[in-house]
């Protein structure tokens, strides 16, 4: 069901297959982005409350691991034809209380469906490797296994597609899981495990808390926790992993981002325009693998910049669940704030605005309550600037002119952060040049979000990701699994 702004939802706990409201915890709101209105409220889990869920998920861990992997992956079958059934109110939920549009929001929940499908595929995945005589009469095989009670703390800007990078690869390797989703956008994860319970998940085996630090804190400290996977900004990344790592946990820490677009005067401008207003503005540039500085090389930065700001300025900014609605709001009023704060320190440190968000609001978009920020390009943006060297996290674009390739390469490599970048070129040399001198784990040739599919890694370098296995693909069976070494000989 999706509710309307003048219904509050009350949020509980999904522990051991029943959904639980306890009593006496702080309660935090969720708000839609478009209109202001408080649409949810959620319990935030305390210590006990995590405690409770963790040793849920450990007694279910032993029954589960020895289900055969076929079988354990029937109820993610069923679950896929589910998500398929309610693909269009899952989007909806998802709009409201995110804020993204509702094309953007569809495409995020398709997402996250291929990750379902792709640990189905879990039986040929988590196959070992074995060799006959490795020795007179010895053989020798290595074997996956499930390593137990495993958390996911994800982020309020993909809240379909993120969980789903972690649970459905963990449970179908055969652990046992807990989610803890963003406090800002809960309902669409809240909705997801409703739905997987529909699916026949034995009890136990995903759990689903609500809450800030003081629950993230309780899952990185219990003991009985195996393993982290994070998916945040950098610096609580940057947290998560030491503290995760001293307790002995194995931890996948994705972190922020600072995304470099580069454009080479031969890049084909009407296109590589739409690439960059995609990937700049798209999801209100919430997303870490949004391009935030664009780096013009030589000549390009004239034709370029011309199509660029014409088009962002007849973007379409409004309540994304509206038709025709090409950027929606802001998650919440503090973080449209601290954007709109960077603008005014881009202005202060000398950048030239050639298109400045502030001004939507004298336009105003639908929702008197929303927080909506218009898009806003600088040009002449040096990289000492603050707004060339932190994430922002919305849709501010910095405009840097470099002279030459080398030039663009060697700007992109000092970032502290490496999860993604995208050169836009005619040249297959010049394309190669820059994939392979890069120093960011996800590049794009002509493509300006590389986000990879289900079954490739997401694959964040630097301080965007603390770890060694990345999500999703074959790294998330190696990072859900244990390898055991057997050799035999049989007298
Ligand atoms: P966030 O770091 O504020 O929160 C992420 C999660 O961490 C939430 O569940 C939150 O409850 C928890 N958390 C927040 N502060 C905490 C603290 N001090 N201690 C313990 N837990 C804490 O991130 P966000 O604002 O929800 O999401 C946006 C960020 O996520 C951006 O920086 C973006 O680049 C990043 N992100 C990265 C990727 C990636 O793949 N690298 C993907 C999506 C988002």
């Amino acid at each position: 069901m999706i509710a309307t702004d003048s219904t509050v939802e009350i949020l509980g706990f999904y522990v051991n297959g029943k959904w639980e409201r306890p009593q006496g915890c702080t309660l935090g709101t969720v708000t839609n982005p478009a209109t202001g209105a408080i649409i949810a409220e959620a319990p935030y889990a305390g210590e006990a409350d995590i405690d409770g869920a963790v040793r849920a998920a450990h007694e279910a861990f032993p029954k589960w691991r020895e289900v055969p992997v076929v079988d354990r992956v029937q109820p993610l079958y069923g679950y896929k034809a589910l998500l398929e059934k309610h693909h269009a109110e899952l989007a909806g939920i998802l709009t409201r209380e995110n804020g993204k549009t509702a094309e953007d929001a569809r495409a995020e929940v398709r997402r996250s469906i291929q990750m379902v499908e792709v640990a189905c595929g879990m039986p040929s995945l988590m196959m070992g490797d074995s060799l006959n005589d490795v020795a007179h009469g010895i053989d020798c095989k290595t074997i996956r296994q499930p390593i137990g009670v495993c958390v996911g703390i994800t982020p309020f800007n993909f809240p379909a597609m993120v969980p789903m990078w972690m649970w459905p690869f963990a449970i179908a390797c055969g652990n046992t899981f807990i989610l803890k989703p963003s406090e800002k956008a809960p309902l669409t994860a809240t909705r997801a495990v409703e739905l997987l319970h529909d699916a026949g998940l034995p009890p136990g085996v995903l759990n689903l808390v609500h809450g800030g630090k003081q629950a993230v804190d309780a899952l990185l400290r219990h003991p009985l926790v195996k393993a982290v996977s994070f998916v945040g900004s950098t610096p609580v990344a940057k947290y998560i992993y030491a503290t995760a790592a001293a307790e002995g946990k194995r931890v996948q820490a994705l972190g922020g981002a600072k995304n470099h677009l580069v454009v080479m005067p031969d890049a084909d401008m009407p296109k590589t325009v739409e690439a960059i207003i995609g990937s700049a503005f798209g999801a209100a540039g919430e997303r870490c693998l949004a391009g935030s500085v664009l780096v013009t090389v030589g000549d390009a930065a004239g034709p370029l910049l011309d199509l660029l700001v014409k088009r962002t300025k007849g973007l379409v900014v409004g309540d994304g669940s509206e038709a025709g609605v090409e950027m929606g709001p802001l998650v919440t009023s503090d973080h449209c704030q601290r954007v709109a704060a960077y603008i005014e320190k881009g202005v202060a440190e000398g950048a030239t605005p050639l298109v400045d968000g502030r001004e939507l609001k004298k336009g105003a978009p639908s929702g008197p309550g929303g927080f909506f920020l218009g898009p806003t390009i600088f040009d002449h943006v040096t990289p000492e600037m603050t707004i060339a060297r932190e994430e922002i996290f919305g849709p501010v674009l910095c405009v840097t002119r470099v002279e030459t390739l080398d030039e663009a390469i060697q700007l992109v490599n000092r970032s502290p952060f490496g999860n993604a970048t995208a050169i836009f070129t005619a040249s297959g040399k010049a394309a190669r040049e820059y994939s392979s001198r890069i120093e960011v784990g996800m590049v794009g040739i002509n493509v300006g979000v590389a986000a990879p599919m289900a079954f490739f890694p997401f694959a964040g370098w630097k301080n965007s990701f603390f770890g060694d296995l990345h999500a999703h693909g074959k790294d998330a069976v190696a990072f859900y699994t244990e390898q055991k070494v057997i050799m035999s000989r049989w007298f």
